[in-house]
């Protein structure tokens, strides 16, 4: 199905853009402290490549095999490939040689597999606002372990925190407890500033929250294709 040429790529990226540095100036921050990161997921090559075109230099995926491939087609761009999704301990290290900062850490074993020789890797430590384990992340109680571990592991740099807001709850309400987390991961460690949170239904109440690491999918890339 063709898309009208008023709702193309281009558009909504402005208006993302648009909508971003408007949320910044309320909250009364810096446009240099977001970074957005556009998630391509279930797009093909095509899509990113337009989108480098626009100015995009961050781009986020969650499937490894969807993931190589695009990176793979895409080596001629200078890309910053985020890996936003969870991750399988067995297919860590193979993410870890095009991804430069992987969003969704929770879990010892996958800390293991990610560490050791290699490019260095930017990491963010998933909570789970929920009680469902198979949403991914770790227990808020758990938090503090998990960063110990990952900054004894070497190769790997804990960026901060990554969480998705849960359906049932109030946005901000969600973020601002992960902000009020990151608080307190900080007296630890002093380095894990950042708060990747923030998604196309969101993002205004994330940055309000003080998220560094936005990901957006869906209003930039339009709705995703059928999983065929
Ligand atoms: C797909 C995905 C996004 C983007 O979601 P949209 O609602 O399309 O913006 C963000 N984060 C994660 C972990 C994702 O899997």
């Amino acid at each position: 199905m063709e898309t009208p040429e008023s709702d193309s790529v281009r558009d909504r990226l402005a208006i993302v853009r648009e909508r971003v540095d408007a949320a910044l100036r309320t909250a009364g921050r810096s446009p240099d402290d977001v970074t957005t990161i556009v998630v391509t997921k279930f797009h093909p090559a095509s899509l990113v490549r337009e989108l480098f075109h626009e100015g995009v230099r961050n781009v986020g995926e969650s499937r490894h095999q969807e993931a190589e491939l695009k990176v793979a087609e895409l080596s001629d761009l200078d890309l910053t490939w985020h890996f936003v999704g969870q991750l399988q301990s067995k297919k860590a290290r193979k993410v870890r040689e095009y991804a430069r900062v992987i969003h969704a850490v929770d879990r010892e074993s996958l800390v293991a597999s990610l560490g050791g020789a290699g490019n260095p890797v930017d990491v963010f430590l998933q909570v789970n606002l929920t009680d469902d384990p198979a949403r991914g992340g770790v227990q808020p109680a758990e938090v503090g372990r998990l960063a110990d571990r990952i900054e004894s592991t070497p190769g790997l740099t804990l960026q901060g925190l990554m969480a998705v807001a849960p359906l049932d709850a109030e946005p901000r309400r969600s973020f601002a407890l992960v902000r009020e987390l990151s608080e307190r991961l900080q007296r630890e460690h002093p380095n894990a500033v950042n708060l990747s949170m923030g998604m196309s239904g969101d993002f205004e109440e994330a940055i309000l929250e003080g998220a560094t690491h936005l990901r957006i999918g869906t209003a930039i890339t339009g709705n995703r294709p059928a999983i065929g």
